[in-house]
């Protein structure tokens, strides 16, 4: 079941540039910073009010951040999608036809699980479906 919007990834060049405008938009300092290894991104959350913005920036030129920044330039990125339980869902919307970028989820910032739709799928919008990881020893 999709819940919320998790969030909306926004691809930046200059992570440092970036968090200092948005600091100032928002009037509120990221949350945290983070680097995604296997996604090859360094993240910036801010949160304020229920609403959460990241900010991707490449750490690598084979980073699909860094083929989007290439082809599309800076702007929003992603949306995420809050589900309840993403392996569920990766199998209706696969059965639905979808077309998923990864068909098993996979580690994403903030201990979340991951899935991203090809945006060929999705009238080019990149859509991520995430679920809060339930810590091993709960
Ligand atoms: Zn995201």
């Amino acid at each position: 079941m999709f819940e919320k919007i998790a969030h909306i990834g926004i691809a930046v060049k200059h992570m440092d540039r970036a968090m200092e405008l948005f600091t100032k938009l928002f009037n509120v300092k990221p949350r945290r910073l983070e680097e995604v290894w296997n996604e090859k991104v360094k993240t910036a959350l801010f949160e304020f009010n229920g609403t959460s913005i990241e900010l991707l920036e490449a750490t690598s030129p084979d980073s699909s951040v860094a083929k989007f920044l290439e082809k599309r330039g800076e702007g929003v990125h992603h949306i995420s999608f809050e589900v309840d339980d993403i392996q569920k869902e990766i199998e209706r919307l696969k059965t639905l036809g979808f077309q998923l970028v990864n068909e098993s989820p996979r580690q994403g910032a903030d201990d979340y699980l991951v899935a991203f739709l090809h945006p060929r799928s999705t009238n080019g919008v990149l859509i991520e479906i995430s679920q809060k990881r339930v810590p091993a020893n709960s």
